[in-house]
C-alpha cells in the first residue's frame, strides 16, 4: 500500500481510512492509498515549516547543487516511473516517459536559477544611505495538481518553490498519486532533505491546503470553478494564490500556411493525452482554401491514432482517465450533433473485447457546429476537435476571442503581418506562430481572462516564489 511522505515518515492517513487507484483501461486496482483529511495536511503544513527554517538559510548555491543531485537520481529512474503513470493516469508509456523526463528536468532547470536571480541596489537621495531590494523565499508553499498531467504539473509548481527557498506541501489528484509519490520519493533519495516536500492525498486535502494557516502560497492547476472556490477560501487570509485553470484554445489556419506542418500539430494539439490538456488545439478555424486539403490531412493523421491500453507498445491514445470524463466529451460531441454537426470522423466508442473494461473513446472531427454549441462555448476535455470555415483573418480573430478562456493559442500562416496582427489581438496567455503548442521552461506560461493569472515555467514562475522587502541601510 502507498503512504504519504510527510517528513520522515511514510505515513498512513491519521483516519486510518483508504482509497483504491483503478486503472482506466482495465478498471484494475493498482494501489491503495491513504484517504487523508485536515489532520494529515497540519502534520504536513507543520514538517515543511519546520523544514523552512533550515532550508531557506542554505546558501543558494549549496540549493542549487542539492536540487541537481537530487534530479539526477530521480532522472535514472524514468524507466520505473513511466509505467506507474501510465497504470494510473492511462497514457501511453511514451507520453508517460516524456512526462517523467520533464519533471526532473524541470527540476534541474529550476535549480539553475536558484543563485542566478537576485535583487537589486537602488540609490537614495540621502547619500549617507543605501536602498536594497533583496528577495526572500515566501514560506509553506501549497501545490494542487490535477489528473491529466500529474508529474508536469506537479513540477512546476514544487521545482520553483524549492529552487527559491520554499518548502512545500504537495496535493496529487486523488486518482493519480503513485508516480508523484515515486518522483518524490526518488527526489529524496538523491538527497533532498525529508520535509522540504511533503505529499499528502486524498480528495479533502486540497480545501485543507488552502486554508491551512501556515501555508502562505497556493498554486492550483485545475478546473475553472474549482479555481474560484480556491481563490475565494485564500482571500479569508488574503494568500497569494497563482491559478492554472481550464482553457479552450482556437487555432487559425490561413490559406498561405503550409498545411502538412500545421496538420502535425493540430493533430498533435488535440489528441495528445487523449485530448486531456489544459494547452490543447480545442476550436479550429480554418480560411477557405485551406479547408478541404487541411482536412484531408488531419483525417488521415486522426486515423493512425489507435486508442489502446497506454502500455500497449501499439497504442496511439490510451483511454480516457474517468467515466465521467468521457461521459462529459460524449455528451459534448452529442449536443453538436443534435444541433446539426457533421462528424467527419470519429466519435463514438472503439469495438473489441480489449475496449470493454476501459474508458476509451474514438478521436472526433466535427465540421458545421453551429454557434453556441457546447463544444465552442466549454472546455472540450478530450479527444474531439470542432472545425469551422472562415472567410478571412478578421473572422478568425473575433471567434477565437468569443471565448471565457484565454489560455493558449496558435495562427498557422506564411503573412508575417498577418502574424504579428494575431499575436497583438489574441487574447491568451501564449501564442505559437506556425509552431507545435507545447510550453517550453524557458517561457512564462499562464492564462488571462477565466483560465487564471499568475505564471509557470521561467524567470517569472521562480519571480513568484519570492517577496520582495525593502531595505534602508543608514549612517554609511
Ligand atoms: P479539478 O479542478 O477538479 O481538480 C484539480 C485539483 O484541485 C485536484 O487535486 C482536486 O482534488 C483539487 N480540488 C478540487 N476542489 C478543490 C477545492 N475546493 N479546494 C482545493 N483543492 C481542490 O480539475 P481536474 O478535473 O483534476 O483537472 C482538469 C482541469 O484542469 C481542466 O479544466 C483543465 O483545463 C485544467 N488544467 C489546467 C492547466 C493549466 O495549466 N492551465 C493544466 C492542466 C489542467
Amino acid at each position: 500500500m502507498a503512504t504519504m511522505i510527510i517528513e520522515s515518515e511514510r505515513t498512513k492517513a491519521a483516519s486510518g481510512k483508504t482509497y483504491e487507484v483503478r486503472n482506466p483501461a482495465t478498471g484494475e486496482v493498482v494501489d491503495e492509498v491513504p484517504f487523508g483529511d485536515v489532520a494529515d495536511v497540519d502534520r504536513a503544513a507543520q514538517a515543511a515549516a519546520k523544514a523552512f527554517t533550515t532550508w531557506s538559510r542554505l546558501a543558494p548555491n549549496k540549493r542549487a547543487e542539492i536540487l541537481h543531485k537530487a534530479a539526477r537520481n530521480m532522472l535514472a529512474k524514468v524507466e520505473e516511473i513511466a509505467p506507474i503513470l501510465t497504470k494510473e493516469q492511462g497514457k501511453t508509456l511514451l507520453e508517460s516517459r516524456l512526462e517523467a523526463q520533464r519533471f526532473g528536468e524541470n527540476i534541474a532547470w529550476f535549480a539553475d536559477l536558484a543563485d542566478k536571480v537576485h535583487g537589486e541596489h537602488v540609490a537614495l537621495p540621502d547619500t549617507t544611505t543605501y536602498g536594497l531590494v533583496v528577495r526572500r523565499p515566501i514560506g509553506v508553499c501549497g501545490a494542487i495538481v490535477p489528473w491529466n498531467f500529474p508529474l508536469t504539473l506537479a513540477a512546476n509548481k514544487v521545482a520553483p518553490a524549492i529552487a527559491a527557498g520554499n518548502t512545500v506541501v504537495l496535493k496529487p489528484a486523488s486518482t493519480t498519486p503513485l508516480a508523484t509519490l515515486a518522483c518524490i520519493e526518488a527526489l529524496i533519495e538523491g538527497g533532498l532533505p525529508e520535509g522540504v516536500v511533503n505529499v499528502v492525498l486524498g480528495p479533502a486535502t486540497g480545501d485543507a491546503i488552502v486554508g491551512h494557516p501556515l501555508i502562505r502560497k497556493i498554486a492550483l492547476t485545475g478546473s475553472t470553478p474549482t479555481g474560484r472556490k480556491v481563490m475565494a477560501r485564500a482571500a479569508d487570509a488574503l494568500k497569494k494564490v497563482t491559478l492554472e485553470l481550464g482553457g479552450s484554445d482556437p487555432c487559425i489556419v490561413l490559406d498561405d500556411a503550409d498545411l502538412e506542418a500545421a496538420a502535425r500539430a493540430i493533430s498533435v494539439g488535440r489528441f495528445f493525452n487523449c485530448g486531456q490538456a489544459c494547452l490543447a488545439v480545442k476550436r479550429l478555424y480554418v480560411q477557405e482554401a485551406a479547408y478541404a486539403p487541411l482536412m484531408e490531412k488531419l483525417l488521415a493523421r486522426a486515423s493512425k491514432l489507435k486508442p489502446g491500453n497506454g502500455l500497449d507498445k501499439d497504442s496511439r491514445m490510451g483511454p480516457m482517465h474517468t467515466e465521467t470524463q468521457r461521459a462529459e466529451v460524449e455528451a459534448q460531441v452529442k449536443d453538436a450533433v443534435d444541433r446539426g454537426a457533421k462528424v467527419l470522423y470519429g466519435g463514438g466508442r472503439p469495438k473489441g473485447a480489449e475496449y470493454e473494461k476501459g474508458w476509451f473513446i474514438e478521436p472526433a472531427i466535427l465540421e458545421n457546429v453551429p454557434d453556441g454549441a457546447r463544444m465552442w462555448t466549454e472546455e472540450v476535455f478530450g479527444p474531439a476537435l470542432p472545425v469551422r470555415k472562415i472567410k478571412d483573418l478578421d473572422e478568425g480573430l473575433r471567434l477565437a476571442n468569443d471565448s471565457q478562456f484565454g489560455l493558449g493559442s496558435s495562427i498557422w500562416t506564411g503573412n508575417m503581418a498577418a502574424a504579428r496582427r494575431a499575436v497583438s489581438e489574441l487574447e491568451a496567455g501564449y501564442t505559437w506562430v506556425n509552431a507545435l503548442q507545447i510550453a517550453h521552461d524557458e517561457l512564462p506560461f499562464g492564462g488571462t481572462k477565466q483560465s487564471g493569472f499568475g505564471k509557470e515555467h521561467g524567470v517569472e514562475a521562480f519571480l513568484q516564489y519570492t517577496e520582495e522587502k525593502s531595505v534602508v541601510y543608514g549612517g554609511v
